[in-house]
């Protein structure tokens, strides 16, 4: 009672709360289901920490050069342990996850090599990135030439469209696990493992890199595990907690994340500078409190299909499959439909809810563009966010919330815009 008059304080209607509840009742086996994995990860991580011994000393940083920085390289040897990998950087001066794989891809190819993609076309980014679109610095630009296996029609990895196009160029090969901004499949860590094999069986030279991407700890175990030579990801989505302000890690082969050090510095330095600066204690307790924030994010976008999907709407993933990422799409057929969701999530927001958002054509994309973030950390999508770009079919995407409470919150309230918009009507 006295929450549901919390709620009506907030401008979410009986109506849509008790839809709300009915809903949750439906989901408590789910959610104990990624309860489970949460404590799983969470021990991992706790696990991870205590082999190696991280303690007072490695939460104060470095200045300057930032030699003998002990709480970054024990945070690098904690990410190693967690993720089952020989070596890891883990660093502020990553500044996005599109910078770590682009360090990922040019610090491992070399002019005359060839990059695969066997996960169709690769994020927007990235397609800057390996020259796609042509662009200032890209891969393309040094002589590194890109072939694309797409999935099947059915999301799959398509294994002869794999072999076919690996040639003794081959150099690396990247699997993107989230579907991103597109409307296919996430891809689940096993899927990932049977590519790599198939890959390897294939030529064992081939390195393959996995775009891991708002996938880190939604299962129990990663990319990492079945065997991919690099791991990559930003420290704005799951694995920062929510905590950490910036930065981007790479896990994997020794080899590997060598040379990427080696590129994000400089030949002859390596990993041996990058002072931490302050950040330390943000690392370390977004990547501790990480599992149980993702398993929270994770209940969003279960509630959010579910709820949508009752009301007839397309849902990616739909109510009642597993999860391999944290995205949800959801497909209205109808702009009015995008934008007052995009509208509820900004006022559930802890920050910025006055601001109202509005679609705007927003630089790399052919549409208009709708985004929804009231954020403690500027562009983080592990806080509760979504966008869409304006035309058809109509789908927002949206992932994110720190907390199950707020993902919860934040879902009803843009219920309850669509509903004050005259977009849906609850019966
Ligand atoms: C977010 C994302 C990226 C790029 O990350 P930024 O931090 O936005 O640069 C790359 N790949 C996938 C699948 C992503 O979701």
């Amino acid at each position: 009672m006295e929450t549901a008059s919390q709620y009506g304080k907030m401008g979410i209607s009986e109506k849509v709360y008790s839809f709300g509840e009915k809903i949750c009742s439906e989901l408590k086996e789910r959610f104990e289901k990624i309860d489970q994995t949460a404590e799983y990860n969470q021990l991992r991580v706790i696990d991870a920490m205590h082999k190696n011994n991280v303690g007072e000393a490695c939460l104060s940083g470095t200045t300057g050069y930032g030699y003998n920085d002990l709480g970054r390289d024990t945070l690098e040897r904690v990410w190693a342990d967690l993720f089952g990998c020989e070596d890891a950087l883990v660093r502020p001066q990553i500044t996005c996850g599109t910078h770590a794989l682009a360090l990922a891809l040019f610090s491992n190819l070399r002019p005359g090599d060839e990059l695969l993609s066997a996960a169709g076309k690769p994020y927007d980014t990235l397609e800057e990135v390996i020259g796609i679109r042509p662009s200032q610095g890209s891969l393309a630009e040094y002589g590194i030439t890109y072939a694309q296996a797409d999935l099947t029609a059915d999301g799959e990895f398509d294994f002869e469209a794999i072999r076919s196009k690996i040639n003794e160029r081959t150099k690396l090969v990247t699997i993107q696990r989230s579907k991103g901004y597109q409307t296919r499949k996430t891809l689940s860590v096993t899927q990932i493992g049977e590519a790599i094999k198939f890959i390897k069986s294939i030529r064992s030279d081939i390195l393959v890199m996995v775009d891991n991407c708002y996938g880190e700890f939604v299962e129990r175990i990663e990319p990492s595990h079945l065997g991919a030579d690099m791991t990559v990801g930003s420290l704005i989505k799951n694995p920062g907690g929510g905590l950490a302000p910036i930065g981007g890690y790479i896990v994997g082969k020794k080899e590997c994340v060598e040379n990427a050090a080696h590129r994000l510095t400089s030949p002859g330095l390596g990993k041996e500078v990058g002072a931490s600066l302050g950040i330390l204690p943000q690392f370390y307790q977004g990547l501790f409190l990480a599992p149980i924030v993702t398993a929270s994010a994770l209940k969003g976008a279960i509630f959010a299909a579910n709820i949508y999907e009752r009301l007839g709407f397309s849902c990616v993933p739909n109510a009642t499959e597993d999860r391999h990422d944290i995205i949800q799409a959801i497909t209205f057929g109808k702009p009015e439909g995008v934008i007052a969701f995009c509208k509820g999530v900004q006022a559930a927001s802890p920050v910025d809810s006055f601001a109202t958002p509005e679609p705007w054509p927003m630089p790399g994309y052919d549409s208009n563009v709708i985004m929804a973030a009231g954020n403690f950390v500027s562009g983080s999508s592990i806080e509760l966010s979504a966008d869409g770009p304006i035309k058809p079919p109509y789908a927002v995407y949206f992932q994110g919330g720190l907390t199950w409470a707020h993902a919860k919150y934040g879902i009803l309230n843009t219920l309850q815009f669509l509903i004050n918009d005259g977009v849906v009507t609850l019966n």
